[in-house]
């Protein structure tokens, strides 16, 4: 409850929420119904499957707690970016070559989905084009080099490299070294993108709710799962979990063995007041999204109302950085000074479900396994929740080839249980921030 009592504040003066009024509402869940498939969660996750299982036939009910893009979905960095969370070792080590290189296929795959998906909904989500991976410091550009040629070799993925000696044709700061451009990758407004999403699976068919948070999951006899609201009930054959770090704090009894796989750690925001144009798109002549390489990253974008929004810090403890807008001010002006004199809007943040390796965790549950979730996006889910959307409605029509690759990545919980995970976690982290600075 602390969480989403935090949560709460976080979301309350976010730049999203400002700038894409909601013109749907979508019904409580009221009395007692069957469905093909029932989906916990409406954000990018849920949405996603939904709006694959309906154009393919299946009669899906979502129920979502509070409103469908409430959760990360509607509030995060905007930034679609190849690749999961966690480096291609992290799943070479794993799966081997062969399925890494599927796994980052798909990764490409996710960002095309979002371009068909605007374009074949009709969705305006204000996507741009472009990504730049910058490092900080000479060690940590050696490490990007390594990396990127890496991914030339063994993923066929080439990347056009920035050396020193035009780091800065790219991006008026002093902060970077050198970098690596993508334009497959890019950014938009998540939250016009999540309400977009919802309006096209509700005219494809699927019945959405808000404000039916799920507190009670019951298996039947023949196999069919019963998911409770405090004003109704959905009889599915086959369940998704895509509740993110609130499924745990709303309904832990939903899926105890997901606990600890997961931990919330938080991430901040923060949003200029809108710039001349010129002046902004001279710190960013690509208009990319822009993400540092360091652990702890800071991640920034020009917005199609010409704002720079920029995010960064975390928090692992949960608890919200004081003087959120300043601290995030700092920052910003850190990497641009020539903004020392500009306003802020907008700040805000929200939680990101971290596994311990960082690479996303999906599975089925049950004793027919008809449970499925989706969950450790590990603050790279942007993207990925709508491939996994439709990886997984995939495995519900019966071809879960897709969907096991990414199953069979092994997870462990967090030590510590619940209790001393968090500063068993702090102690880790504060280990890669001192790597950052070193
Ligand atoms: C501040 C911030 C910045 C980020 N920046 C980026 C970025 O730039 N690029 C990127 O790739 N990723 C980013 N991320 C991560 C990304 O937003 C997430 O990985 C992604 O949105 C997760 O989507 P989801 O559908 O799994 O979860 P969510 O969007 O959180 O949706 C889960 C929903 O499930 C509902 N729910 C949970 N339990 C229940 C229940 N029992 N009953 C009913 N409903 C329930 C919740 O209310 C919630 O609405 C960021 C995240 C944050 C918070």
């Amino acid at each position: 409850m602390r969480l989403l009592r935090i949560d709460q504040d976080l979301a309350r003066d976010s730049y999203y929420a400002a700038t894409a009024p909601r013109q749907e509402a979508y019904a409580p869940l009221h009395g007692d119904v069957e469905a093909d498939v029932a989906i916990v969660g409406g954000g990018l996750a849920g949405l996603s499957a939904a709006l694959e299982l309906v154009q393919h036939g299946l009669d899906v009910r979502l129920l979502e707690a509070s409103q469908v893009g409430g959760g990360a979905s509607g509030r995060n960095g905007g930034q679609a970016i190849h690749g999961l969370a966690c480096d291609n070792s992290t799943v070479e080590g794993q799966l081997g070559l062969a399925d890494a290189r599927r796994l980052w296929d798909m990764s490409l795959e996710a960002l095309d989905l979002i371009r068909q998906r605007c374009a074949g909904h009709g969705i305006d989500a204000e996507w741009q084009d472009g990504f730049l991976g910058l490092s900080t410091k000479p060690s940590k550009t050696r490490e990007l080099r390594a990396w990127a040629d890496r991914l030339e070799r063994d993923y066929h993925y080439p990347l056009q490299w920035i050396g020193p000696e035009h780091v800065q044709d790219w991006i008026a700061s002093p902060r970077f070294h050198a970098g690596i451009h993508d334009p497959r990758s890019g950014h938009l407004h998540p939250l016009k993108y999540c309400l977009g999403l919802a309006r096209a699976a509700a005219a494809a068919g699927a019945t959405l709710h808000e404000g039916s948070a799920v507190h009670q999951m019951e298996a039947a006899a023949d196999g069919t799962q019963r998911l409770r609201t405090s004003t109704g009930s959905v009889r599915a054959r086959q369940v998704l979990l895509a509740g993110n770090v609130y499924l745990q704090a709303l309904a832990p009894e939903l899926a105890p063995a997901l606990a600890d796989r997961v931990m919330p750690v938080g991430t901040y925001i923060v949003c200029t007041e809108p710039l001349d144009p010129e002046r902004l798109r001279a710190l960013i002549p690509s208009r990319s999204a822009v993400c540092d390489t360091n652990f702890v990253l800071d991640y920034f974008r020009p917005t199609a109302d010409h704002r720079l929004l920029y995010g960064g810090r975390v928090s692992y403890s949960m608890v919200t950085p004081r003087d959120l807008m300043q601290s995030m001010q700092a920052r910003l002006v850190r990497t641009f000074p020539q903004l020392a004199d500009v306003g802020m809007s907008h700040a805000w943040g929200g939680f990101v479900d971290i596994s311990i390796n960082r690479a996303p965790d999906f599975g089925r549950l049950g004793a027919q396994r008809n449970v499925y979730y989706l969950q450790g996006f590990s603050g790279h889910g942007l993207a990925l929740t709508g491939l996994a959307g439709k990886v997984v409605a995939e495995a519900m029509r019966g071809d879960a080839a897709r969907f096991d690759c990414f199953g069979k990545l092994r997870h462990r919980p967090f030590p510590g249980g619940t209790l001393m995970r968090t500063p068993a976690l702090v102690l880790g982290m504060a280990y890669y921030r001192l790597r950052d600075l070193l």
